[in-house]
């Protein structure tokens, strides 16, 4: 069962268009779409620059294994290359998130010839087997085990733990530069320059999933930028070709030169490369991230207004347009209220914390009526 037919279990909505940051049912009903199906569509939903290509590339060449060379594909290695965070400009593509991250951990076994790796309490990384054993919660782990494990987990954000944990023996620390699934806790200032410089001190790889927070989200391209840090390897996904299944494992020359063997038949498809660059390209050239670093914050302002005058809220936590409010009564309630009374989607971070993930285009005045209708719902 999806996350989103559990959160709708009671109402499901049967989704039937979607254009910039609503959609709209099967009844005819508009939502103002502040989930943005986890982050998958930051430039809104059917963009036009985004459909066009999609369509020219598939009547040109649909598809061609990642062996022979096809422009597309070079472009978005050199668009990712060029836009990558320091170094990490050594490109392999995929079609998902856990993928990304397999194939990180995967490389930074190998480049370093351990295998332990160090993940943090409360971590989301995918639902594959290595994946799997990097993410925190046990009820996505339950009967699935053996794992792929020598997986050590510390507390996020505590940098005594991380210096503690990670030693001759670990391949690679991997963490999200703000938790979204576990309930989107931004890293406190400098703990992620402290990874960088325990990893490097260890000759460990520092693996940046990035999956949620990249492709602008934050109000920086990568949320690593935004803290002055180079990681060894960053995961990207999910917005990375506004809703084409995509995912970016980016390296520094050091992994990509002992990376080992690793492929997948579909890595770097012509019609989501061409998805990809549309999307990358748009978003540079509007500067998405400077839009959701400002609209992000005035958003966060007036969250934090009604939070002061209510105690159903706990706490207002994020940046850029990844905010997180923490609700006494409970998420899903909270989230279903705001769907079925005021036409809103947004998205719960375990059980306590509603999250909101819009399009990285939507102006003050949605925000407002989110916090409108977050207000009215609590
Ligand atoms: C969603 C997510 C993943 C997994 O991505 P999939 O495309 O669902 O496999 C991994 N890491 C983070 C931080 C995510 O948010």
């Amino acid at each position: 069962m999806s996350e989103a037919s559990f959160v709708f279990g009671e109402k499901p909505i049967g989704i039937d268009s979607g254009q910039g940051v609503t959609v709209t049912d099967d009844s005819g009903n508009d939502y103002l779409d502040f989930g943005a199906s986890y982050a998958c569509t930051p430039l809104g939903h059917s963009h036009p620059t985004v459909t066009e290509a999609v369509q020219e590339q598939a009547a040109e060449l649909t598809y061609v294994q990642g062996s022979y060379p096809v422009d597309v594909r070079s472009e978005l290695y050199d668009r990712l290359a060029a836009l990558a965070p320091g170094d990490c400009e050594k490109v392999w593509l995929c079609n998902s998130g856990t993928e990304a991250n397999e194939a990180a951990l995967k490389f930074a076994r190998h480049a370093t010839g351990r295998s332990k790796i160090v993940a943090t309490m409360q971590a989301f990384h995918g639902r594959t087997m290595g994946a799997l054993a990097a993410t925190w919660k046990d009820e996505y782990k339950e009967g699935f085990g053996p794992l792929a494990g020598d997986v050590e987990f510390v507390p996020y954000g505590d940098r005594e733990a991380m210096s503690e944990a990670v030693d001759e023996e670990t391949a690679a620390v991997i963490l999200e530069p703000i938790q979204g699934e576990g309930g989107v806790n931004p890293a406190p200032e400098g703990y992620l320059g402290h990874v960088r410089d325990v990893t490097a001190d260890a000759g460990a790889a520092f693996i940046a999933d990035e999956i949620q927070t990249g492709v602008g989200r934050t109000g920086d391209l990568w949320a690593v930028e935004g803290e002055g840090v180079t990681p060894d390897v960053v995961t990207a996904a999910k917005g990375i070709a506004n809703g084409l299944p995509m995912g970016a494992t980016m390296v520094r020359p050091w992994i990509a030169e002992n990376a080992g063997n690793h492929g997948s038949t579909f890595s770097g498809g012509p019609v989501p490369c061409a998805a990809a660059n549309a999307t990358l390209e748009t978003l540079v050239a509007e500067d998405l991230p400077g839009h959701a670093r400002e609209v992000g914050a005035a958003f966060r302002e007036s969250l934090e207004g009604i939070a002061a005058e209510t105690d159903a809220i706990r706490d207002v936590r994020g940046r850029g347009l990844m905010v997180g409010v923490e609700v006494k009564t409970g998420a899903n309630p909270v989230i279903g209220g705001m769907a079925m009374n005021h036409g809103i989607l947004a998205l719960p971070a375990g059980r306590t914390v509603v999250r909101f993930l819009p399009p990285l285009t939507v102006t003050e005045e949605h925000c407002q009526r989110v916090v409108d209708a977050l207000e009215s719902t609590l």
